[in-house]
């Protein structure tokens, strides 16, 4: 975060009444009975639903560069969380934001509130609490949906002869990422679509919820489709064929980079946020007149572990599947 003249001597208490509290994403909303102001928010659960709670934090050096836009910033850590409601299943309804802060910059915490506000409206998630310190720049949401109890969908239930199913194109993210972090530049009218997938990434909360009864397993896209499917196929026991040439791209990507690289993209880039989830075939043809973004990219065999296929049914598994913080995924 820059430091500036502005960097004012604003105390703790004035700038979340300043900068929260009083955010629009903050007002009442059904459901929170208790926002912001006192040692706990109360929400109201109706009766035979549960509680889904998933936590997020994003360190700056790691998840994203010191100096990115704040507005940015926040509109994208908020999705990135909410992401994980949509892929329960879950209806949204609050969220908590733990904000560690080295300077409290007021234009750097404008920007940031006006970015929250927009995702938040657009996840329909209230803002009800959170924490405020100083330290090295990171933000941690906590996210809070509902879920008829029974209902949630999990990472664990799918079975052979099911369908795999993406929400939408993959890799936008991932192809954006040089332009994001200056390696790379673009037309506008090519990188503005990728760079608009990279920082305001759109939940699918609707379709996690459209999915209740109908998906036997699903999760979001954080990782990259290789590593995510390879986490939903240990859960559920059972193997995964994808077949590369079925993986849906936009125009975007395919401006921006030849094929095979956008592939690449699709299948271990990070940070689509689209769900992926497994179908039995009965429930394909209604789902997708309603979703018609959705596509089948494979489908659930017996075995473990993850396969990649080409269009004439060759193995072409890449070595590398995702990121992950610790360690290879070779190792
Ligand atoms: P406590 O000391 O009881 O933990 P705090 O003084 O940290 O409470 O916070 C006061 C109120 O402001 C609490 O309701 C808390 O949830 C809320 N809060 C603190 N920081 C933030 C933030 N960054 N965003 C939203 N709410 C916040
Ligand atoms: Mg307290």
């Amino acid at each position: 975060m820059p430091t500036s003249a502005e960097s004012s001597g604003i105390g703790e208490f004035e700038l979340i009444r300043r900068f929260f509290a009083s955010a629009a994403c903050a007002g009442t909303q059904p459901g929170v009975v208790q926002g912001i102001g006192d040692d706990c928010a109360l929400l109201a659960l109706p009766a035979g639903e549960q509680l889904a709670i998933s936590t997020d934090t994003l360190v700056a050096g790691v998840h994203f560069p010191e100096a990115a836009d704040a507005f940015l910033l926040a509109q994208r850590g908020l999705a990135a969380a909410a992401s994980d409601l949509a892929a329960m299943g879950a209806a949204p309804m609050g969220f908590t934001l733990a904000l560690t802060l080295p300077v409290a910059d007021t234009h750097w915490l404008h920007d940031f509130a006006a970015g929250l506000d927009v995702m938040a409206k657009a996840c329909g998630l209230a803002l009800v609490g959170g924490d405020t310190t100083r330290g090295p720049l990171s933000m941690t949401f906590s996210v809070l949906g509902r879920v008829p109890a029974g209902q949630a969908l999990t990472r664990s239930g799918a079975r052979n002869g099911d369908l795999l199913c993406v929400g939408g194109a993959l890799g936008d993210a991932a192809a954006a990422l040089p332009l994001v972090l200056g390696q790379a530049s673009a037309a506008d009218e090519i990188a503005g679509p990728l760079l608009e997938r990279y920082w305001s990434p759109q939940p699918q909360l609707a379709l996690g919820q459209a999915l209740r009864g109908r998906a036997t397993a699903a999760l979001d896209i954080s990782d990259g489709l290789l590593a995510d499917c390879g986490h939903l196929a240990k859960a559920s026991a059972v193997g995964l064929l994808i077949e590369r040439s079925r993986l849906p791209l936009s125009p975007a990507i395919l401006q921006l980079l030849d094929e095979p690289r956008a592939r690449e993209c699709a299948l271990t880039g990070g940070d689509d946020y689209l769900l992926v989830f497994t179908l039995p075939p009965a429930e394909l043809a209604s789902l997708q007149a309603d979703w018609p973004q959705v596509e089948v990219i494979g489908q659930v065999i017996t075995g473990t572990g993850v396969e990649v296929v080409d269009a004439a049914g060759n193995q072409v598994t890449p070595r590398q599947s995702g990121y992950q913080h610790f360690g290879s995924v070779h190792g």
